[in-house]
């Protein structure tokens, strides 16, 4: 049997494609459009002009500032480029406008497919609460909680003692994590129901709440979705995202450990449910929650795009997602029924990110020196960068997606790890450590664990601690690698070695930081040896071979190779035993101390400006909000941490600020 065909779709052949979108998701559907071979359009902001995607991309054009408002979401620009490269279809990727009701039917409009489901279905999954309601319709289980349209305080306060705490409160129009709270009590309710009507107003513009019971032990597993024009619709099995940090996935894997089969006929049926409700024509995301204990599931949302994480389902069916969704929107029917979806053996990814685990897992800036993937069988690295590329404020800092596939979740697993220990990524504060570490949990390895798994069971204080030794070895890597740079470039008296000293009982010396330890290293070379004290470790090294950002050392009996890359007094320094090690030679002469201003609150990471809430002079409560700060599509509320009179403001809306700049400076109120 095959699918039905409704002769009434007329089909729309696709010569030229567009992305509206950067990074890795651009390279991505570029592979496909090559695979299909259709002529692929990037379109580039200033930030992204060297990025691989658009070296990739047959056609690439610059539309405008680093900003997403001057570029990746400007509509209208969009559309004369689409226009002027005769474009007939335009994928939106994820994030940006791939869940715009108003792009979606713009494109409509101008004769351009859109490469998404039709716009009913995105504005109708577009707010929680309607979502919500049109699920329940459709026997779809949805988690038990208030969808209401009076948001009064006493209405929503009602709801949640009828539904019983924990309540989770929800902006209706909330996403990527954002405008979420957790209320334990009842006498916490109030002052929630209000904090989070601002907060979602501030982010979306809208400050309508739903009210949820909040599932304690609760895993994220979502069934791929797919539509096309002719009514079918069928569900391409499961990923489990429920190792999360902030509401959001860092790793994601299918099969899920807790699916058997009778779970995924359930599950997956609720999934098309959802999909014929919509009507839906391409590929989405049904997000459920699945309470552990009960093993019953409950409808979240629908994500009516392609997701992040849609490699895991690819590497288990071995289908092209991306082809799938070019197919749908030029008006084929699917090409296979759901009896012919199958998985094999097992995927996972894991999500590389420009951000430092141990700080709250902030964002952070920089260049990469230096990227090198493994070679290892299996393995599929999805990425939107190269050794050099920069990762900058104004969009998301993931730096890659590592899946691996195998037979079974056991070897995938081995393989993973292998992988993590392997990679290099040097340049910047990487989450790679902390996924290694994650990968090493021996609940993460049976499979039990929930969405509270990173919070509740990964000690991120044992991240800053690094192997035994790791540190000495990195110091004496580093040194190795000054000196046999200078080797290099020394013209001048060429007959004698570095560091040569008329006394041969002389040792040249460095001291590194290494977080907060200070190391002192020092060495002697003689007859093509060094002879090093790390503090008072005492360690002869070899070295065997150098190349380009690499060494190759034998540290007592054992040899070791070095990634090593060098950005003014820093070091970062990458090996499989030792892990990523950042050092900070130390000056040897003590840096005057810069004071920090009394008073003073410093934006901690390079951010924009959003919003200024205060103004000089203003009398503020600790705890009120100062200056709101974007970085890497996450806000930060910059709060007073005591009260205070406001006395100047150095920041100012829309500028583009470093990590430590004067945001503004309070005192202390003079009580009458
Ligand atoms: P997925 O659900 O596809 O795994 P995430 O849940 O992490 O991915 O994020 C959902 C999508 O929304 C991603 O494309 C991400 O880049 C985007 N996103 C996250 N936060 C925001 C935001 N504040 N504004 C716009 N897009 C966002
Ligand atoms: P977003 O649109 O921001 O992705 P979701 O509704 O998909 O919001 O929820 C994001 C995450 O928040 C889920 O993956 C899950 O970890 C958690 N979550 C959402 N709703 C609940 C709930 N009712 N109980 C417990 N956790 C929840
Ligand atoms: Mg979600």
């Amino acid at each position: 049997m095959d699918n039905k065909t409704d002769q009434s779709i007329s089909l729309r052949q696709i010569n030229t494609l567009m992305i509206a979108n950067r990074g890795e998701i651009a390279s991505r559907i570029i592979r496909t459009c090559k695979a299909m071979g259709i002529r692929s359009v990037a379109v580039f902001s200033d930030a992204d002009r060297d990025a691989p995607f658009v070296a990739q991309a047959d056609v690439a054009v610059h539309i405008g500032g680093s900003n997403p408002a001057d570029s990746y979401l400007d509509m209208a620009k969009l559309i004369a480029v689409a226009k002027r490269t005769e474009t007939d279809a335009i994928h939106p990727g994820y994030g940006f406008l791939s869940e715009n009701v108003k792009f979606a039917e713009l494109c409509a409009k101008e004769d351009i497919l859109f490469v998404g489901p039709n716009p009913e279905a995105i504005a109708a999954m577009g707010s929680k609460s309607r979502a919500k309601s049109l699920m329940m319709k459709h026997e779809v289980p949805v988690v038990p909680g208030y969808q209401g349209e009076d948001q009064t305080v006493e209405r929503l306060t009602a709801a949640a003692e009828e539904i019983g705490f924990p309540v989770l409160l929800k902006a209706t129009a909330g996403g990527g994590g954002k405008g979420m709270r957790i209320v334990h009590e009842a006498g916490e309710i109030q002052s929630a129901i209000e904090a989070a009507k601002r907060e979602s107003m501030s982010a979306f513009g809208d400050d309508e709440l739903i009210v949820e019971k909040y599932i304690a032990s609760g895993r994220h597993i979502e069934f791929q979705i797919f539509g096309d024009k002719h009514g079918n619709a069928i569900h391409i099995l499961e990923r489990e995202c429920s190792i999360q940090r902030r509401y959001q996935k860092v790793i994601e894997e299918s099969p899920s450990p807790v699916m058997d089969e009778e779970l995924r006929e359930r599950m997956g049926a609720a999934a098309v449910n959802a999909a014929k409700a919509l009507s839906y024509d391409n590929a989405g995301t049904v997000e459920f929650i699945f309470d552990d204990k009960s093993r019953d599931f409950y409808f979240l949302e629908v994500n009516t795009r392609l997701q992040v994480e849609h490699p895991v389902t690819e590497e288990v069916t071995g289908l092209d997602l991306v082809q799938m969704q070019i197919q749908s929107a030029m008006g084929l029917p699917l090409s296979l029924m759901q009896e012919e979806v199958l998985g094999e053996g097992y995927a996972i990814e894991c999500r590389l990110y420009a951000e430092d685990a141990s700080n709250d897992f902030l964002p952070v800036t920089g260049r990469i020196e230096r990227f090198e993937v493994p070679e290892v069988e299996g393995l599929r690295v999805e990425s939107a960068i190269e050794s050099g590329s920069e990762i900058s404020i104004f969009y998301d800092p993931m730096i890659a997606k590592i899946i691996v596939w195998d037979m079974n979740r056991l070897a995938a697993h081995t393989k993973m790890r292998y992988v993590l220990k392997n990679l290099v990524c040097l340049g910047m504060t990487t989450n790679q450590d902390f996924l290694l570490q994650l990968l090493e949990h021996p609940d993460f390895t049976s499979g039990n664990y929930d969405t509270h798994f990173i919070q509740k069971k990964i000690d991120l204080s044992e991240l800053s601690q690094t192997r035994l030794g790791s540190e000495q070895m990195a110091c004496v890597a580093a040194t190795v690698y000054d000196w046999q740079q200078r080797e290099q470039s020394r013209t001048v008296l060429r007959s004698l070695p570095s560091g040569w000293r008329n006394s041969f009982n002389d040792y040249q010396q460095t001291n590194y930081q290494v977080g907060d330890k200070e190391y002192q290293t020092k060495y002697r070379y003689q007859d093509g040896k060094f002879h090093f004290f790390v503090d008072t470790v005492e360690l002869p090294v070899q070295l065997i071979s150098s190349g380009e950002a690499q060494i190759r050392l034998q540290i007592v009996d054992q040899q070791y190779k070095f990634t090593v890359v060098k950005n003014g007094d820093r070091h970062y320094l990458h090996n499989e035993t030792t892990g990523n090690v950042a050092l900070k030679q130390v000056p040897r002469f003590p840096e005057l101390q810069t004071e920090k201003a009394e008073g003073g609150y410093e934006s901690p990471m390079p951010s924009q400006i959003i919003k200024v809430l205060v103004e000089a002079g203003q009398r503020v409560k600790s705890g009120d909000g100062l200056v709101i700060l974007s970085s890497m599509k996450m806000e930060n509320t910059i709060e007073a941490d005591k009260d205070g009179i406001v006395e100047e403001v150095y920041a100012s809306e829309g500028a583009n600020v470093e990590a430590g700049f004067l945001l503004l400076k309070m005192k202390e109120a003079q009580n009458a």
